[in-house]
């Protein structure tokens, strides 16, 4: 369904998600959401209009197949009143290109569309997407005004579940069944905890025999590459983030409290604060429920410690308007 515009409101409707962006990660984020069945209704804004009354068109023709959703591509006025906007309009990296090298081409249209959001009367969760993702959610955080548990970044889920993947390849056992986070920058300064992975309660260390213990250096640069790895072949990624983005979305939706490694702002957890990076929170309906600081390896800590000091020289980097209160 196209063009179906209403007025600016605070009203929430509750089954209503916006995406901002309707490129490779946007729209397949739309299909996810479909498929998954987590709302009635998916906005799609782009200053591209035929881009996102195309891709609406498309996903909507997918109805009489699937749990059927209301989706269409709108504006800010649409936008403004969906619980959760996910902001996926920015910058693109190619091949091995450093996220962070798009900080200030990202900035300014990420301010753009967090004004366009906040001046119809948005007051939802905002989730964003776009990269380089934690300097992104701290630009939205700023300019939304909104509570810092309402702006979430993406950050290291997407790390984390390439990393419980290549886990379970050495290791033999489901993804699902390993708990283990990637903690920072969701780039090139992340931080791989293995002192946080569990299988079955034990350590990595309990759980390995000394024959087949992985190569951890090799699996967290491996990790870390993913991403480039597949721009490098396909141009852009899109599955794994949008998998990550309706993880995300479904914890806030059902309250779950579910623990998800997010880019959130810092307030003193490891002696940090003031910018945004990944730590696991427990997300729930109002967004970042608890930021949790689990036991670290000294070298972890000074490894997190780096990532944070990378990425706030890159965020004073950034052009002051995009970056300001
Ligand atoms: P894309 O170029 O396919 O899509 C971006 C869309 O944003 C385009 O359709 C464009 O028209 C729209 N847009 C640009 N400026 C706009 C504005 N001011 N208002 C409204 N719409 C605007 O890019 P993509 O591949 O979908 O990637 C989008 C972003 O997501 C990039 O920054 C990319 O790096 C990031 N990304 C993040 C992750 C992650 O893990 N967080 C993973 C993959 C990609």
């Amino acid at each position: 369904m196209t063009g179906a515009n209403e007025r600016p409101g605070r009203r929430v409707e509750p089954d209503r998600i916006a995406i901002i962006g309707a490129g490779h990660v946007g729209a397949t984020t739309a299909f996810a959401l479909m498929l998954r069945a987590l709302v009635h209704e998916i906005v799609l804004v782009d200053r591209n209009r035929a881009l996102a009354e195309a891709e609406a068109a498309d996903l909507s023709d997918a109805n009489a197949l699937a749990r059927p959703a209301r989706v269409w591509a709108g504006d800010y006025a649409d936008a403004a009143r969906a619980r959760i906007a996910i902001l996926t309009a920015g910058g693109a990296t190619h091949g091995a290109q450093d996220r962070l090298s798009v900080a200030a081409d990202s900035a300014v249209i990420v301010a753009d569309c967090v004004e366009g959001l906040i001046q119809a009367g948005f007051s939802g969760i905002l989730l964003v997407a776009a990269n380089p993702v934690d300097l992104m959610t701290l630009v939205a955080l700023k300019r939304s005004g909104l509570p810092a548990s309402r702006v979430i970044g993406t950050g290291t889920l997407l790390d984390t579940s390439r990393l419980k993947q290549t886990l379970s390849e050495a290791l033999g056992v489901a993804p699902a069944s390993i708990e283990g986070y990637v903690l920072g920058e969701h780039g090139n300064s992340e931080v791989a905890a293995f002192s946080t992975v569990r299988i079955g309660g034990q350590p990595l260390d309990r759980f390995c025999k000394d024959a087949d213990r992985p190569d951890l250096d090799a699996m967290s640069t491996e990790v870390r590459d993913a991403g480039y790895a597949i721009v490098e072949g396909k141009g852009y990624t899109s599955f794994g983030v949008a998998t990550a983005i309706v993880r995300i979305c479904e914890a806030i939706l059902r309250d779950e409290r579910a623990v998800l490694p997010v880019s959130t702002l810092l307030t003193g957890e490891y002696g940090l604060s003031g910018l945004c990076l990944s730590l696991p929170c427990v997300l729930g309906a109002e967004g970042v429920h608890r930021i949790l600081t689990p036991d670290l390896e000294p070298p972890e800590q000074a490894a997190l410690a780096a990532s944070a000091k990378i990425l706030r020289t890159a965020f004073a980097a950034i052009p002051v308007r995009a970056t300001a209160d």
